[in-house]
């Protein structure tokens, strides 16, 4: 985990990209926890990082009875500014691959490891596979809570308020903890 910084969006000279990360399955590089250890190092070796959330550990949302809970992470990416988000989403499913994720027909089936682009610079995008900002990312507890420990004082695209500020308005369930 890093100390809350300044993270805007909208920096100059670079793009500042929000990933959440999580996994709720063994994936065949260990457990959840060494799963989304190891895919932050290999983002971090190829993207500079700005700043990176505590672990966090969430009921599963939406999914069927008696699915594992997951573990969320968020980190906030410096890309320079010839990358696209395409390219980037490209990157971000051959690692899930690279993890063992296969293609599930079931929406929300449990996954190895899940990389979504939630905000990417100030950028809106609306392609058959790739939306951002991320449509559900204000709503999900297990996004603002990790966004709002790194970057309290965001404001992301499309919205008025902070990142801790909609944190505040979400409701408590389903439960979100931090591990470390
Ligand atoms: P979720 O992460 O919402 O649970 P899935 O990971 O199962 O959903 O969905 C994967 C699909 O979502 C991929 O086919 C990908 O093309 C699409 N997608 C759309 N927008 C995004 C985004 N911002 N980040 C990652 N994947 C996205
Ligand atoms: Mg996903």
């Amino acid at each position: 985990m890093s100390s809350p910084v300044d993270i805007t969006l909208e920096a100059t000279g670079s793009i500042t990209a929000i990933i959440g990360l999580g996994a709720n399955m063994p994936s065949n590089f260990g457990s959840p926890l060494e799963t989304l250890s190891e895919a932050m190092k290999r983002l971090k070796a190829k993207y500079s990082e700005i700043a990176c959330s505590s672990f966090y550990q969430t009921e599963a949302v939406d999914c069927a009875p008696g699915t594992a809970d997951f573990i969320n992470v968020v980190v906030a990416l410096k890309l320079n500014l010839q990358s696209s988000a395409s390219e980037l989403l490209l990157y971000l499913q051959e690692l899930e691959k690279n993890f063992g994720r296969v293609d599930s027909d079931s929406e929300n089936a449990p996954r190895p490891l899940d990389l979504d682009i939630l905000w990417f610079g100030n950028q809106q995008v609306s392609a058959p596979g790739l939306t951002i900002p991320h449509p559900r990312a204000t709503r999900r507890r297990f996004v603002m809570e990790p966004l709002a420990e790194i970057a309290p004082n965001l404001i992301v695209t499309g919205e008025s308020k902070t990142a801790l500020a909609l944190l505040e308005s979400l409701p408590l369930l389903p439960a979100v903890s931090r591990l470390s």
